[in-house]
């Protein structure tokens, strides 16, 4: 059996991960400058929350994995010092907004509205002191920690961590987001019905 002593995940989840609140209705984002923090308001609860291991997704200091959910783009509003945030790539699907000081960010919006998330930002709950955000369900992109400089010599111990955690590791998104993808795309091009 594969030891998975010693293996860091996310520090929101290494511990266990806490379950959603019912009726839980948002929170406020604050990027971790000790002045003037950026501020943002997320005003419903999160969904598909999730644990990445891509290379794109802010990570805290030290962090293997991202944790990272969707809600809706109505649902998020910069409330303080949004003059700090800058767009990370502004050629990248997704437009992730960061605190130019602090290297944090704090949504991540997409503007292609042919792109299957349309609608939806990204945001990282640890970023609210709130409990009750919705709780973490699987692991995106596992092999890509690799190219973060994990050695691939550790990843059946990470992939054995993941699932002890009840994050079901996968190397791309879960099948019923892949699935949502491959939808979006059958209907533009006519393979189903609209
Ligand atoms: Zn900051
Ligand atoms: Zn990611």
């Amino acid at each position: 059996m594969t030891s998975t002593d010693g293996v860091s995940i996310h520090p929101a989840v290494d511990h266990g991960t806490k379950p959603a609140s019912p009726g839980f209705s948002g929170g406020v984002l604050t990027c971790h400058c000790a002045s003037d923090p950026v501020k943002v308001r997320v005003s419903a609860q999160t969904a598909h929350n999730h644990v990445c291991g891509c290379t794109k997704c802010w990570k805290p200091e030290g962090a293997t994995f991202s944790q990272i959910a969707v809600v809706s783009r109505d649902a998020v509003e910069v409330i303080e010092n949004g003059d700090k945030l800058q767009v990370v790539n502004a050629d990248a699907p997704i437009q992730r907004y960061a605190c130019r000081v602090c290297g944090v960010h704090m949504y991540g919006r997409i503007e292609n509205k042919d792109h299957p998330f349309y609608g939806l930002d990204f945001v990282h709950t640890e970023l609210s002191p709130e409990d009750g955000w919705s709780a973490p369900e699987f692991a995106a992109f596992v092999s890509s920690v690799i190219e973060t400089g994990v050695d691939p010599s550790q990843m059946d111990a990470i992939r054995a961590r993941l699932r002890e955690l009840g994050l079901e590791p996968y190397d791309a998104l879960s099948p019923p987001l892949m699935d949502a993808i491959a939808t979006h795309v059958a209907k533009r091009s006519g393979a189903l019905a609209a």
